[in-house]
């Protein structure tokens, strides 16, 4: 008999209703009176195969089997899920986040990594990144680059993050490294397309260092987390004063001088209360790049149930409004790819793509930087010539974190656009959680957009 697939969902849309198979991605819009026709047909018994279907949602019903949302056995279900199995990407690296240092000027009240808290901050190492340890590390990362065999690097481009910390606390080690790199474009094929970049809270930006960034090809990201002191009060130095002013300065400087930043807003409570604050920062300071973090909870800093909802709802809001202005939010445009060419999402950070090592100052070799303070995870040193990422057992694990792999993801209609969350923030959610527990947070974040992103192609779809 023929019926749904257990990976269908439907979405009603007023005058019409999606469906839509969370592993083949392809909805399929049907008008009231058809859906209700496909009803009547799969109540019936006569629904035995799919020719059987009447006349009139004979197209309809060919279009549903087409993309699997109608079956006639559990067996071709089965066949769809070991199908993007199978495409589940092993280890391979290609992003380095190079850890400066460990010191921050800043004492963000949310700080993921933990410059909040007193106990974390005191087990962050005091001395910085030297010169000797960044030869290795970057001897260690092409290492790793060439065995995961990813050799198309024009597609495939490998990705330096300068990281902290405050990676300015070290400028003349980040300065040391991107010259080496731009040095050696041309004699290692690994490193020419190489993309390097820095996440910064901006404070140590000077002119003289905006223009030797912006000449050595070294992205800037400052971390703000709105345009008005309220929503940046979480941004405070170590005496607990509020540096908003001195991060607006900032970004005035980088106008002046034609530095092109991007910039990474923490949705704190207050941001997520004012729209247009956000677009007035993008247009006051030309930003074309973008990228929105939902906050994390921890010991020391507890959001309310509300906030993961509210949150979802603006990075949804705030996108459509960039998109007019021809700004694309990174984290919506991710699933957005992943639905407009209907290939499974399996992983939404590096780490659990299995994709990056993060390289401490002593010279510790980690998965995710969020484990810094603890070295949680940091299952190398750059000095051992023999580890493989691609074989290593922690990198292998964190590769399949994906939802495809969890059991209780399987019924959830956005499996294939989601890739899940953080661990790290998972592990932290409830007591007896590990990595492989999810992050709620994210998945409101990751069902609201879906539910978007079938609406707005129905929307597209109607206007022609
Ligand atoms: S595991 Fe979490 S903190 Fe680590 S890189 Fe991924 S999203 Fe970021
Ligand atoms: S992590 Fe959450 S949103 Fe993502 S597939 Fe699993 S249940 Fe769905």
């Amino acid at each position: 008999m023929v019926k749904f697939s257990r990976y269908a969902h439907t979405f009603e849309l007023g005058d019409a209703v999606a469906l839509y198979h969370s592993l083949r991605m392809k909805p399929v819009y049907l008008n009231m009176k058809s859906y209700e026709g496909l009803q009547a047909w799969l109540a019936s018994p006569l629904c035995v195969s799919i020719e059987d279907a009447p006349e009139n949602i004979k197209n309809e019903v060919n279009e549903l089997a087409k993309y699997k949302i109608l079956t006639k056995s559990d067996d071709e279900d089965d066949k769809v899920l070991a199908f993007v199995k199978n495409k589940i990407p092993k280890p391979m690296i290609n992003v380095c986040y190079v850890i400066l240092s460990e010191q921050c000027n800043l004492a963000c009240k949310y700080c993921f990594l933990g410059n909040n808290n007193e106990e974390k901050r005191s087990q962050f190492q005091l001395e910085n990144l030297t010169v000797e340890t960044a030869d290795k590390a970057i001897e260690f990362f092409i290492r790793q680059i060439k065995l995961s065999g990813l050799d198309n690097y024009e597609d495939n481009k490998p990705v330096i993050i300068f990281y902290g910390g405050e990676p300015l606390v070290n400028y003349d080690v980040l300065v040391y490294i991107a010259k080496k790199i731009n040095a050696m474009r041309d004699t290692e094929p690994c490193m020419k397309y190489t993309e390097l970049s820095m996440v910064t809270n901006g404070l140590l930006l000077t002119d003289e260092r905006i223009l030797e960034l912006k000449e050595l090809g070294v992205g800037i990201g400052i971390s703000v987390d709105g345009f008005n002191e309220k929503a940046n009060k979480n941004r405070v130095d170590l005496a607990g004063n509020i540096v908003y002013n001195r991060i607006l300065k900032t970004l005035d400087r980088c106008k002046e001088l034609g530095s092109d930043v991007s910039l990474s807003v923490t949705l704190s409570e207050e941001t997520i209360k004012n729209k247009n604050d956000i677009l007035n920062l993008v247009d006051n300071y030309g930003i074309h790049s973008f990228g929105f973090n939902i906050m994390m909870s921890s010991e020391s800093f507890v959001l309310p149930e509300s906030y993961n909802v509210a949150a979802a709802q603006f990075i949804l809001d705030e996108f459509v409004e960039l998109r007019m202005r021809g700004i694309y939010e990174d984290r919506i445009m991710r699933k957005l790819k992943a639905f407009s060419k209907a290939q499974v999402y399996f992983s939404d950070c590096a780490a659990t793509a299995g994709g990056q090592i993060v390289i401490a100052p002593s010279g510790q070799v980690g998965i995710c930087h969020a484990c810094l303070h603890d070295k949680k995870y940091f299952v190398a040193n750059i000095w051992d010539d023999n580890f493989d990422a691609t074989k290593d057992e922690n990198y292998i694990e964190w590769s399949q974190l994906t939802p495809v792999n969890k059991e209780e993801c399987q019924d959830c209609s956005a499996l294939g656009i989601c890739g899940g969350g953080c661990p790290i923030n998972a592990m932290s959610l409830k007591e007896g959680n590990n990595i492989h527990s999810l992050d709620e947070r994210f998945c409101i974040h990751s069902k609201m957009t879906l539910e978007f992103l079938i609406k707005d192609l129905y929307r597209i779809i109607k206007e022609g």
